[in-house]
């Protein structure tokens, strides 16, 4: 039965509920998915250990840094202000960088289902891959589709009570083990884990790993294909990413019908392929019938095919009665014609175009980073300060950004305003020749700025500092200001 037979039409429903309220709501049925064999299972499975595998392992990839750097090779520091993923580190003024990872991780989607449909959904989304690890754990607890059923309908008894709760606490442990991983990317993997053993850690990160692991648990284990359906915005506009040409899961219409149970030679010489024993159905994680066309509930996982293909190889007949296919094709064979497959279409192209132009920014961006910077705030009270002798005095702060894993010394000028002097208000040694910021830090400065009273007027100029030794520079625009107001 399809997900869309559970609700019934208008009409329908006046009919059948003549004489009693008309009911909107029907409940969700409870999907029981059957084990299935075939590539593209094993294909899915194979999908699932690495994307899990990438996912539990990364936080304790090491990767050496200089000094008292994070020696952890994907981590997001957010007391330190930092990303670090292997050679390239993230400084929170390069923003746009994730920006950038984010806009091209958009775009790869929308080429990769213009081309292949949905097989993000199908093979690599979250809650496909977790949700697909929660059936198999749930199936070798409790048995394949028939044995779920019988249990959920026995009485509670012991042998239901234990299975439930087996069950129940291996998702919950799949949960813990979900987001912990998670935290892990946020701090030092090996630290953090003897912490959670010493019982160390700290409410910000106790309180990440409850919640990420009641949402694992909840997603995975009950939400499942609802969050497909009804959740999730990418389900909902990616048909605007279809053409005919985008591969869909198709069932062979002019083949298999009119469908009908294998009853003896002579009277299936009436019938298509299709003996209508159900086990496309049965397999679909989302519970729908692929026979009745292609449904918004439909994640292209492909069980359906090697479900069909199963079939088709026990009767002896062809495979892919079900399959991967474009709408195009499925039109050409019902008209007896040869299917053809079209990679070079306008929109693919376009999308083409746009990543390679998003990966060259990308690696331009990164490539011409800069490891200096300079931030130059105004003071804003007082504005400036009148000497006795009559020359005016401004006050700034400076902030100058040292990127690179050495201290470096810097030189700071003044350029575009004239009868300037710069002086520096400092707890250390440092000088206005010689300010000096240690590696992968930010050095804050006090500075002075007196213009004499024969040139002081309000005046937009630049502050630059320039690397000593290797005369690497930055500039700023700030203001001088004499008077308030006009
Ligand atoms: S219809 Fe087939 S491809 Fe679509 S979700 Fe169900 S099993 Fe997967
Ligand atoms: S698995 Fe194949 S033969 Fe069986 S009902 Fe589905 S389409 Fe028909």
């Amino acid at each position: 039965m399809s997900q869309n037979d559970k609700y019934p039409e208008d009409g329908a429903a006046d009919e059948s509920s003549a004489g009693s309220p008309i009911q909107y709501f029907a409940a969700q049925a409870k999907v029981y998915p059957r084990a299935v064999s075939g590539f593209l299972r094993q294909f899915k499975w194979a999908v699932l250990i690495i994307c899990l595998g990438i996912y539990y392992l990364s936080p304790f990839l090491r990767w050496a840094r200089p000094g008292d750097l994070p020696d952890q090779a994907i981590l997001i520091d957010l007391p330190g202000r930092r990303a670090y993923f292997f050679m390239f580190e993230i400084w929170p003024q390069e923003v746009y960088i994730i920006a950038g990872i984010l806009i091209f991780a958009a775009v790869t989607l929308f080429f990769v289902t213009s081309l292949l449909g949905r097989v993000w959904c199908g093979f690599f989304c979250f809650q496909t891959v977790w949700t697909d690890l929660y059936m198999w754990v749930e199936r070798v607890i409790q048995g394949d589709r028939n044995a779920r059923m019988k249990l959920d309908k026995s009485p509670l008894g012991w042998e239901k009570i234990w299975k439930k709760c087996l069950t129940h606490l291996s998702w919950l442990f799949i949960g813990v083990i979900t987001a912990g991983a998670f935290v892990l990317y946020f701090n030092d993997a090996p630290s953090l884990i003897r912490d959670i053993f010493h019982g160390e850690v700290s409410r910000t990160v106790l309180a990440f790993i409850i919640g990420l692991t009641l949402s694992t648990y909840i997603m995975a284990g009950f939400a499942r294909e609802q969050v497909c359906t009804y959740m999730c915005p990418y389900a909902r506009f990616q048909s605007a990413m279809f053409d005919k040409q985008t591969l869909i899961i198709g069932y062979d219409q002019a083949r298999g019908e009119p469908r009908g149970k294998n009853k003896g030679s002579e009277l299936r010489e009436h019938l298509g392929d299709c003996i209508d024993c159900s086990l496309c159905v049965q397999v679909c994680p989302t519970g729908i019938d692929i026979r009745n066309g292609l449904q918004i509930q439909c994640i292209a996982c492909g069980l359906c095919v090697d479900a069909c293909n199963s079939v088709m190889d026990k009767i002896g007949k062809p495979r892919d009665l079900v399959r991967y296919d474009t709408e195009e094709n499925i039109e050409l064979r019902a008209q007896g014609h040869r299917p053809e497959l079209h990679l070079l279409r306008p929109r693919t192209i376009y999308y083409t175009i746009l990543l390679a132009t998003i990966s060259a920014l990308m690696l331009g961006a990164l490539l011409m980073r800069p490891d200096l910077g300079l931030n130059v705030i105004h003071d804003r009270n007082p504005l400036f300060v009148k000497l006795s002798n009559g020359d005016i005095r401004n006050g700034y702060d400076i902030k100058i950004i040292n990127k690179s894993y050495e201290t470096k010394s810097f030189r700071l000028v003044s350029e575009g305003i004239e009868g300037a002097s710069l002086a520096i208000q400092s707890a250390n040694n440092d000088t206005i020749d010689d300010l000096s910021v240690p590696p992968d830090s930010v050095g804050h400065f006090r500075i002075f700025l007196t213009v004499d009273k024969k040139h002081a007027q309000d005046a937009n100029f630049q502050f630059k500092i320039i690397d000593n030794k290797t005369l690497a520079s930055s500039a700023t625009r700030t203001i001088f200001i004499t008077k308030i107001g006009d």
